[in-house]
């Protein structure tokens, strides 16, 4: 199953993603996610990354595409994944679509998560996450059972750094002008879904599942 999850910073796909992978077990591939680690790490694409992420901006097509590519050679992607914050370029888009006919892949959905300025900001700055273990949280909207805590592993829950106001600001900004492009580039494909992201995540998920003709409850 190979899914591709289009949307603003805060728009949900991400959390609902985590949900996709647990019902469907193909992985959640975060770009935002395998960057952050690489920035941990100090790896040298993590290096190249740090600037532009700590800015909101986009890290260089480049970088991100040799990335991703790397990523769905390896061995869990055999039968699917989902793919979250990629593309968010034209040129991504293109380079991935390079990719699917290289590995004879054929996209199953494109979901858009449709959300309002309102819902994005109260989203973004209420999110909390856990560095070890990727799971997403929201201070009222997903409390963790124990405050500050990682539900699953633990861990001590943080803000990234770049959902602080002036950063989400310049994140909203790259969203209108290059990343909301590409609505209309993959609009015309069959497989495209919108989703009503100012509903909760468990809704979101209800209706992802309907579209890929599932049923969203048994998981
Ligand atoms: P969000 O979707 O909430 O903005 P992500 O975790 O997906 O957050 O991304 C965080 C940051 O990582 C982005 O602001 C950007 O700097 C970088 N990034 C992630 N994915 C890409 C991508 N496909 N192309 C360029 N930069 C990216
Ligand atoms: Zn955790």
């Amino acid at each position: 199953m190979y899914i591709i999850l289009l949307g603003a910073p805060g728009s949900g796909k991400g959390t609902v993603a985590k949900m996709i992978e647990g019902k469907f077990g193909v992985p959640h591939l975060s770009t935002g996610d395998i960057l952050r680690d690489n920035v941990n790490k100090g790896t040298c694409v993590g290096n190249q990354a740090k600037e532009y992420m700590d800015n909101g901006k986009l890290v260089p097509d480049d970088i991100v595409i040799q990335m991703v590519k790397g990523r769905v050679l390896e061995e869990d992607c055999k039968t699917g994944f989902i793919l979250d914050g990629f593309p968010r370029t034209i040129k991504q888009a293109e380079a991935l679509e390079l990719i699917f006919d290289e590995l004879d892949i054929t996209i199953d959905a494109i979901f858009n998560f449709e959300a309002s300025q309102e819902t994005i900001i109260e989203r973004l700055s209420g999110r909390r996450t856990c560095k070890n273990c990727g799971a997403i949280y929201h201070i009222k909207n997903i409390p963790p059972k124990v405050e500050d805590e990682c539900d699953k592993c633990g861990d001590r829950l943080y803000q990234r750094d770049d959902d602080k106001k002036d950063v989400v600001k310049n994140r909203l900004v790259v969203y209108k002008t290059q990343t909301k492009k590409l609505i209309s580039y993959y609009e015309k494909q069959d497989s495209f879904y919108k989703i009503d992201a100012n509903k909760k995540a468990g809704e979101m998920f209800v209706e992802v599942c309907k579209d890929l003709g599932q049923s969203g409850k048994s998981g």
